[in-house]
């Protein structure tokens, strides 16, 4: 039987000689680990101001994503309630606009 032990193990025995339990353990390490805040993205370039379907200008939120008819648009949130396909990976991602006139991802 091997004996080695696992960083966890350590980990546990460590809070068990502070007086601390298993589950605080895990819970202590399941936050760290959540800790780790995905890295902001922010559109390449510059997308223009205007909705592809309406050819309005999109204003401070504009959505890159799949059309009801098919084809990707950037488009503004009202065209994106009627003829997007949602938010999220292959569907659609929402950008706002920064302070600092960078297109932040904020959704999907
Ligand atoms: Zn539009």
């Amino acid at each position: 039987m091997s004996n080695s032990k696992t960083p966890f193990d350590i980990v546990c025995e460590l809070f068990a000689a502070e007086g601390r339990t298993h589950s605080f353990a895990v819970s202590n390490m399941l936050a760290a680990t959540s800790k780790r805040a995905p890295k902001p993205r922010y559109w390449t370039g510059n997308p223009g101001h205007e909705c592809n379907v309406c050819h309005q200008n999109w204003g401070k939120t504009f959505v890159d994503g799949a059309t009801s008819m098919g084809p990707w648009a950037n488009m503004c949130t009202e065209c994106h309630r009627r003829y997007g396909r949602g938010l999220g990976e292959g569907k659609g991602q929402r950008y706002e606009k920064q302070p600092d006139g960078r297109w932040l991802k904020t959704g999907g």
